[in-house]
């Protein structure tokens, strides 16, 4: 099977490495060098132009929204052959997903929107789930792919709903680091050392990846690796936000989560791990979390 895989990001470019280790793998990236390290790297082969991934048998794409994925899209569909399976890793937003497979299943292209989970960490061990949008047929003939990338693959559901998944979990993530650096920072004022209060919370009930995971690696230890942009973050809450809204449901908790994660982004900036969100609360607290 001849993939393609385009956007060789903090994703994708471990999710792409896997991938060269079974198939015939070529790989394109706007900033080309990028693509040509990735061949050297990992025995993919780089290409310059995206037409000539026109005979893949399947796209891959990562890229940081579904507009980027459009552009791309509007260059390579029309080269495309019928019954090529177009794979959307991409977070992006649900209604432009339904948009994109139809224009694509005009030229007889079966768009999957497929986001991921599990971060770099799980980009690189091939640990992923994978959220699937789309046809379960069309599903089916990428399976092998999948499997190469992720630990578990969920149908959840016809176009769009992968997207919609997405933006959902992530606004959950964005809600638990709020919840959780406001609690500790009164707990650490109140002479509670955020440590200590993580040892309880990790046993208790209160626990979510936020204190079990992101607290203890990134925020405590002052770390605050960027393997997933704060921008990026706020992308998904304010998708999430506008699921909610087309659903016609009530969201004063996620609409206030999207509001203070959309300015955390505008003040620390794009390039800052999502996790320093926690920051916010610290300046206002006069408070660091440790
Ligand atoms: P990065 O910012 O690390 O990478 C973005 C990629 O998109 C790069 O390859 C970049 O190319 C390319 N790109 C950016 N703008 C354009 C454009 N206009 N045209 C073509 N290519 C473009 O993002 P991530 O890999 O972190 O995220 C990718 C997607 O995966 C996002 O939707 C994100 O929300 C999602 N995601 C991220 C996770 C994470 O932990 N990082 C986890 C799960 C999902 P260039 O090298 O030229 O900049």
């Amino acid at each position: 099977m001849r993939i393609a895989y385009i956007g060789l990001g903090a994703m994708g470019r471990p999710m792409a490495a896997n991938l060269a280790g079974t198939f015939d793998l070529r790989v394109w990236n706007r900033t080309s060098s990028v693509a040509h390290d990735h061949a050297r790297a990992h025995g993919s082969t780089a290409v310059d132009e995206l037409t000539e991934l026109a005979d893949a048998d399947v796209i891959c794409t990562c890229l940081p929204t579904t507009v980027e994925v459009e552009a791309v899209a509007q260059v390579l569909a029309p080269a495309l052959a019928e019954g090529t399976v177009w794979l959307d890793h991409t977070s992006g937003d649900p209604q432009q997903a339904r948009d994109l497979a139809a224009l694509l299943g005009a030229e007889g292209v079966d768009y999957l929107d497929a986001p991921v989970s599990g971060g770099t960490g799980g980009a690189e061990a091939g640990a992923l789930t994978v959220m699937v949008g789309g046809d379960a047929d069309a599903l089916d003939r990428v399976r092998t792919v999948l499997d190469v990338v992720a630990a578990r693959v969920v149908h959840v559901g016809p176009s769009g709903a992968g997207m919609a998944v997405k933006a959902v979990n992530n606004a959950m993530l964005a809600a638990s680091l709020w919840a959780a650096a406001e609690g500790f920072a009164a707990l650490q004022k109140a002479g509670v050392a955020t440590s200590v209060a993580l040892e309880v919370v990790n046993a208790s009930s209160g626990r979510s990846n936020a204190t079990e995971n992101l607290f203890p690696e990134r925020v405590v230890t002052r770390a605050f690796p960027n393997t997933f942009g704060l921008a990026l973050l706020a992308k998904d809450v304010g998708l999430a936000r506008a699921t909610l809204d087309a659903a016609d449901v009530d969201g004063p908790v996620l609409h206030l989560v999207d509001r203070l994660t959309a300015e955390a982004a505008e003040t620390l900036g794009a390039d800052v791990d999502h996790t320093e969100l926690v920051r916010m609360v610290e300046r206002t607290a006069g408070v660091e979390l440790r």
